[in-house]
């Protein structure tokens, strides 16, 4: 059987390691804020490089907290990408903001720089380019139009953890970043889990504060804040996984590289990575004008597949308040028809591989 992403495999590869770190914790019975939570921001921060890593419960809430530290509410705007998963545009609008969506770049599927700057209004509070299926998105040209502007960045980089963007990290390049350890990311825990980075102590404080009830002393709070935390298990087996990462990404760019091979000559457009950076490949997807016959002929055979995401943020119900217009999203519309998922993980076989390229090969 073909999993869409074997986490089966993975956890059996790491077993004894991940097994030893849960059972420290349990022994422990520091199941909040135990030790292990430090020992992994520690780990974070010197795997990206940044000052502040501040681990939380989920990718959403690090979004949330990432808003709420920067004093983003009613009335703001945040500009940010209709082609991704509904969390970002969701914390917006639960904020009282309006997510302002940019159409994206028809090669990399992220935000698309050059239409940014028409989109910032005296409104405008920060730009949260998304670095889709594990490809940083054009940073340095969306941090100096923050810049320019004095809006503040903060890169989505829930599927890019890992990746490289001119030899600096994702999580490295914008004044803020979020991260998700959701089990299928690149870099996943067993349940939930979340980071923020930033080498501004003053947003790192805050942020910290926001996340333990704004609680600054015990039974003090200076601010009103959630419930944010990352147990301390999930935080015990990421400091295993974090070990294993580099090989994963390996893997994952071999497997990438192998299934452009194999696609050769099918009618998938297979994906693009720019020289400047590299991809986690959080997804491995390709497109097709031919995409109901494709996964209709994949789930035949018991392959998986996925659409990342078959309906752009601007167009779902629950923002039909905000009433966007469709015309203004040419390639959005168009990549929402045509792309679709392939199983990737760093543990997919060579032998799967080339069974799921012969599927698609198949007249
Ligand atoms: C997964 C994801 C999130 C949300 O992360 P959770 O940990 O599931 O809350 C946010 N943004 C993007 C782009 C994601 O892919």
């Amino acid at each position: 059987m073909i999993h869409f992403v074997d986490l089966q495999t993975q956890y059996t590869s790491y077993k004894t390691e991940i097994d030893a770190a849960i059972h420290n914790v349990l022994d422990s019975s520091q199941y909040i804020m135990g030790k292990e939570v430090k020992t992994l921001e520690q780990a974070l921060s010197e795997y990206t490089h940044v000052k502040h890593s501040i681990t939380c419960s989920n990718g959403t809430d690090a979004l949330l907290l990432a808003l709420l530290a920067n004093g983003i509410g009613v009335g703001d705007e945040v500009i940010t990408s209709p082609f991704t998963f509904i969390a970002t545009a969701e914390v917006i609008a639960l904020m009282g903001a309006v997510p302002v969506f940019v159409d994206i770049d028809m090669i990399t599927y992220n935000i698309d720089p050059n239409q940014i700057e028409d989109a910032i209004t005296p409104r405008t509070k920060a730009i949260i380019p998304i670095s889709i299926f594990g490809q940083p998105a054009d940073m340095d040209e969306i941090v100096e139009i923050g810049q320019r502007h004095h809006i503040t960045v903060i890169e989505d980089a829930a599927q890019s953890f890992g990746a490289s963007y001119k030899s600096r990290k994702s999580c490295n390049l914008s004044p803020l970043a979020t991260t998700s350890f959701f089990p299928a990311k690149p870099l996943g825990c067993y349940g939930d889990g979340g980071s923020l980075f930033t080498n501004d102590d003053d947003i790192a404080n805050r942020i910290r504060v926001l996340l333990n009830h704004g609680q600054t002393e015990r039974y003090k709070h200076t601010c009103i804040g959630i419930n944010g935390r990352l147990d301390t298990i999930q935080a015990a087996i990421l400091i295993v996984k974090l070990k294993h990462l580099d090989e994963e990404i390996t893997a994952r760019n071999r497997i990438a590289k192998q299934y452009d091979n194999l696609l050769h000559g099918s009618e998938l457009l297979t994906p693009t990575i720019r020289p400047d950076r590299t991809s986690v490949f959080a997804q491995y997807s390709v497109r097709s004008k031919n995409r109901d016959n494709i996964l209709a002929k994949l789930a035949a055979k018991a392959i998986p597949t996925a659409i990342h995401y078959p309906i752009p943020l601007y167009r779902q119900e629950a923002f039909a308040n905000l009433t966007y217009d469709s015309a203004k999203f040419p390639i959005t519309e168009t990549v929402t028809k045509e792309i679709f998922s392939l199983p990737m993980s760093a543990f997919l076989t060579d032998s799967d591989q080339e069974y799921i390229a012969e599927v698609i090969h198949e007249k």
